[in-house]
């Protein structure tokens, strides 16, 4: 899958790919990410990306013809992007299901805004989807660009080793993922749950589920009611028993 990222702080993104699971795909060439940059696309004297705001007001604006130029250069030497992304706080929401839809595309553009805001015409002319990180606003487009490129990234195949570790991450069916132990086994005193211990798989693989079925009852039921359909029979089981016990709980208290 083919990334191309546009940024006046190239930097910060290639630090990113220098290291950990979605660098070394890059290394490896399962991922053909590229950073380019934004300064390189002006034409003054000052390489000026920004300029202040028609109105008034405070802050800049960052200009549209480096972004127009630079996503001109991707589409001539890297091809036609299936995505043109502006990473801002009115895009969609970055969740699961989105950053698997992206991972089946073969090439998405990222676009890492800064200052005020960028301007309105590069949404209009070039930009296919917008995506938000959160509800929250940060300083530049860059961590989001990071972000996506690391959710998405991981869900191409081959870039994660063991596909059955992408698998049983928290969302992948509307759960959260069990707790995790390693050596030692006991921590001062804090000691990891019998089973794990045991051997037994069948009883190993029931645990897990009741975990991740209670973790997600407890911390994020929404995730149930949203992707409920895609526990399988014991998952499905495990979470009538918790309610069911909730409910006879909630029943002898109000009695
Ligand atoms: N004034 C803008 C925010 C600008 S923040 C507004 O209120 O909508 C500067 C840049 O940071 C944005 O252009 C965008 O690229 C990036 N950014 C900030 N918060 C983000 C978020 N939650 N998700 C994705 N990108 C974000």
């Amino acid at each position: 899958m083919k990334f191309d990222v546009l940024t006046i702080f190239p930097s910060m993104v290639e630090a990113f790919l220098a290291e950990g699971v979605v660098g070394r795909a890059t290394g490896r060439g399962v991922l053909d990410v590229r950073v380019h940059n934004l300064r390189q696309f002006t034409t003054d004297r000052h390489r000026s990306v920004d300029d202040v705001p028609y109105g008034g007001g405070p802050g800049m604006v960052m200009k549209s013809e480096p972004f127009f130029r630079a996503v001109e250069n991707v589409e001539r030497t890297r091809g036609i992007p299936d995505a043109v992304v502006l990473t801002s706080p009115q895009g969609t929401p970055l969740n699961h299901a989105e950053s698997l839809r992206l991972s089946r595309l073969s090439h998405v553009v990222l676009l890492c805004g800064r200052y005020e805001a960028v301007d309105e015409r590069v949404r209009a002319r070039v930009v296919s989807e917008e995506i938000s990180i959160g509800d929250y606003v940060l300083s530049g487009g860059e961590i989001p660009a990071m972000v996506i490129l690391d959710a998405v990234g991981r869900l191409v195949p081959g870039v994660v080793g063991d596909a059955a570790s992408v698998r049983d991450d928290s969302f992948d069916r509307g759960l959260l993922d069990h707790p995790h132990y390693t050596r030692p086994a006991d921590v001062n005193g804090d000691v990891v749950p019998d089973v794990l211990l045991s051997g037994n798989h069948a009883e190993i693989r029931w645990w897990r589920k009741y975990e991740a079925v209670k973790r997600t009852l407890e911390r994020r039921p929404d995730l149930l009611t949203k992707g409920g359909s895609r526990l399988d029979d014991e998952e499905r089981e495990i979470l009538q028993q918790l309610q069911d016990s909730e409910l006879e709980r909630k029943a002898r208290a109000g009695a």
